[in-house]
């Protein structure tokens, strides 16, 4: 095998690195002249200063994380039994946990395989590809999922603007059968994602247990279930008993398959499409209140540098939402934004809920579920908070 660049961290650099960590950053590594003439993703070895290995993995001389490492040992060949050994690990936790083919199969740095999530429907899977070296990688990729999962549609969505920031083109390309509508099973629920049109993957599986834990409350409640997307909290909160729900979203589409799912699951929901700040506002004004409000809402904090206005808009949603819930009430409260702080988010909501001397208790803090696995050694990479409050 040709040999690859070896990528040298600067002397006492790279202390990440020497714990584990999967990312090396742009100022921990030596940036030679070879180093920065690499194209964006090409395959590296990366070396101490005391010559030390420290793992193969992909570069990209443009990028704050200069190398996302892809395993521990230099000269490692990172082929398709390199990929297929990942996903049969990736699968392996995934059919320990749910006895039903839908879930997070891939889930990037948490399974080892940085810049790619792949979403599983059944033999339906999604793939997204977020780095130019996870993109380089894409042919040997594609024969590991024929060989361990041998999926019938092969999707890939790769329409997420943070590609753009690796020099990548924006696409979504059906590269085995179809993309277009599908039946998906969560939570003993029947629920349908477009996986050619939805947003992001087509599912946020990410929600699946905080749907649950809402859904057994529901019984006999009546339910505002706020950025409904498809029905994700809604649904399964009407099946467990929800006398009323109210799905409200933005998207027609989105509603549409919510009604839908409503239907296949002989349940009923009122789906509106409508602003949700102004939608809240004018229920708040009528003095109409419900039992349990969810808010799960797309990321207000898109960068950094967005974070005083998310956070205020965090406040504010919290603040809406609590006008509108019953006395005895409960609100769950979602961000999935990586950009601000679990802290942050959590003094927001209560800030929000406890306005006028209002009381409420915090009784359930819950992140992602376990098809989302976290690197240890990148907590942060924890993007999603949602937190249940119980109101006075
Ligand atoms: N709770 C959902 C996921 C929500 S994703 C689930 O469990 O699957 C965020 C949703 O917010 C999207 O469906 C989007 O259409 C909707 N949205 C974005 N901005 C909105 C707005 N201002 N008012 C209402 N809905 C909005």
């Amino acid at each position: 095998m040709r040999k690859r660049p070896l990528l040298t961290l600067k002397p006492r650099e790279g202390r990440r690195a020497r714990a584990g960590a999967p990312w090396i950053f742009s100022n921990e590594v030596a940036m030679t002249a070879e180093a920065k003439g690499l194209a964006a993703g090409s395959l590296v070895d990366v070396a101490g200063d005391d010559g030390r290995d420290f793992g193969s993995g992909y570069f990209n001389p443009k990028s704050l994380i200069a190398v996302r490492l892809l395993a521990r040992e230099n000269g490692a060949r990172i082929d398709a039994s390199f990929f297929a050994a990942r996903l049969k690990r990736a699968l392996a936790l995934r059919q320990a946990i749910y006895d039903k083919p839908f879930y997070r199969l891939v889930h990037a740095e948490g399974d080892g395989l940085p810049g790619l999530t792949i979403d599983r429907f059944s033999d339906l899977l999604v793939a997204q590809i977020t780095t130019a070296g996870m993109e380089a990688l894409l042919t040997p990729l594609k024969m590991a999922l024929d060989e361990v999962l041998a999926p019938s549609v092969r999707i890939l969505r790769n329409d997420t603007p943070v590609r753009a920031l690796e020099g990548l083109d924006l696409y979504v390309r059906a590269e085995k059968g179809e993309a277009g509508r599908i039946a998906l099973e969560e939570n003993g629920v029947r629920y349908f994602a477009d996986l050619g049109q939805g947003q992001k993957t087509g599912w946020y599986y990410d929600q699946r247990d905080n749907r649950a834990f809402i859904a057994a409350l529901a019984k006999g409640k009546t339910v505002l279930d706020a950025y409904s997307y498809s029905g994700g909290f809604g649904i399964v909160a009407a099946k467990g008993g929800a006398k009323e729900t109210i799905c409200l979203d933005s998207s027609a589409p989105a509603l549409a398959l919510a009604e839908d799912s409503a239907r296949a699951n002989q349940i009923s929901i009122r789906a509106v499409k409508a602003d949700v700040f102004e939608e809240m506002e004018r229920l708040a004004a009528q003095k109409e209140v419900f039992d349990i409000v969810v808010a799960d809402p797309p990321p207000f904090v898109k960068s950094k540098k967005d974070l005083e206005p998310g956070a205020k808009a965090y406040r504010k949603l919290a603040r809406l939402a609590g006008d509108i819930t019953a006395p005895g009430g409960l609100v769950l409260l979602a961000s999935c934004s990586h950009n601000i702080p679990a802290e942050r988010f959590a003094a927001e909501c209560a800030a929000g809920l406890m306005r006028g001397g209002r009381h409420a208790r915090l009784i359930r803090s819950a992140g992602a579920g376990p098809d989302h696995p976290v690197h240890p050694l990148l907590p942060e990479s924890a993007y999603l908070k949602a937190l249940v409050y119980a109101l006075d």
